[in-house]
């Protein structure tokens, strides 16, 4: 297991917007940390509920949607690890018009119960959709609320942050997970979100033609620059 100095589990708290999120972006980085024995807690935003792709034949309409995403993400989950998971049920697309207090407050309490050693988010602006952005701003302002700035970091989407200069970042700000020995993980959650993948036809390769379109690492940004004591291959 993986424990604290005190000798309790450790915990991380993952707030995103939409089902798919967690797999798509960091499914690597989340299965290895459950496959330690961290207890990860999921908070996705929404459901999903306004998303275009349908299945391949398409299987679903707006008024589906919503329940299917769910039950995807419910299985992807098994596949990762991931042993909490929550929903804000805001309509998906609109979390940036929801009022910024309310859904900071709603943060806060979440990181004030669960009390996580780490929480990822999105960069409230480099987020890449405007409810990755909200959520991620939101859960900032959390973080600084409850002294969790410093175990706060912003995941991002590829290997965008082989090159961090581009973004106005420096490779100290990067840490950079190997997850080679978790993309078997990362790719059964990928088809897990059946609704979303059917499409990509590389999903559904055999095996080992589709875990070779995966990166070995993830990339996470930290939220705290100016602390420089932790590793950058770990985020515990
Ligand atoms: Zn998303």
């Amino acid at each position: 297991m993986n424990t604290t100095n005190k000798g309790t589990v450790k915990k991380l708290l993952a707030v995103f917007a939409h089902p798919d999120d967690e797999s798509f972006i960091c499914g690597g980085t989340l299965a290895k940390y459950a496959s330690e024995g961290v207890d990860i807690t999921l908070v996705s935003a929404t459901r999903g509920d306004m998303g275009r792709r349908m299945g391949n034949p398409p299987y679903l309409n707006r008024e589906t949607m919503a329940a299917a995403r769910e039950i995807e993400l419910r299985d992807a989950c098994k596949c990762l690890g991931i042993q909490q998971l929550l929903f804000f049920d805001i309509r998906d697309k609109t979390v940036e018009f929801i009022d910024e207090e309310s859904l900071t407050s709603r943060v806060e309490a979440l990181i004030r119960d669960v009390n996580p050693d780490v929480v990822l988010t999105f960069h409230e602006t480099l987020g890449g959709h405007p409810d990755h952005c909200a959520i991620g701003k939101a859960t900032t302002a959390a973080c600084q609320r409850t002294g969790h700035l410093d175990s706060l970091y912003f995941i991002t989407f590829g290997d965008a942050m082989e090159r961090p200069e581009r973004f106005g970042y420096s490779h100290k700000d990067v840490m950079k997970i190997d997850v080679e020995a978790h993309l078997k993980a990362k790719l059964a959650a990928f088809r897990a979100h059946r609704c979303q993948t059917e499409i990509d036809e590389w999903v559904w390769l055999p095996d080992h033609e589709a875990l070779a379109k995966f990166g070995r690492y993830e990339y996470f940004l930290k939220a705290d620059r100016e602390s420089s004591a932790k590793k950058r291959d770990n985020l515990f």
